[in-house]
């Protein structure tokens, strides 16, 4: 799993929001959401690509993600196609 510029991710949790209901933890095509004591953890935001996924469908709006569209469009077009994910912003390198 690729890591993205370190530190840059914009990604906010509010844990006196959270619920512990898990859905972004189903949601995120990362993998890199995990309840612990019924509270969100992001693991790792250096692996997030701010697709927006685990803030939109969280229902007490406890995850803000300023999101980036490019990665999480080639991650869709890698699974329309069943190949690899790729945006196009580096003629041959797999980004995603
Ligand atoms: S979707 Fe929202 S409320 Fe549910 S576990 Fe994730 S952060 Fe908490
Ligand atoms: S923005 Fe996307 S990649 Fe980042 S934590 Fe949320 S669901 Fe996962």
């Amino acid at each position: 799993m690729p890591e993205y510029l370190k530190n840059t991710a914009q990604i906010k949790f509010n844990r006196n929001l959270c619920n512990g209901c898990g859905i972004c933890t189903q949601v995120c095509p990362h993998q890199i959401i995990k309840l612990k004591d019924k509270k969100t953890v992001i693991e790792n935001k250096n692996k997030c690509m701010e697709c927006g996924a685990c803030s939109r469908n969280c229902p007490k709006k406890a995850i803000e993600v300023k999101k980036g569209v490019g990665c999480a469009a080639a991650v869709i077009a890698g699974w329309i196609r069943n190949s690899e994910p790729a945006c196009g912003c580096s003629s041959n390198k797999k980004c995603c």
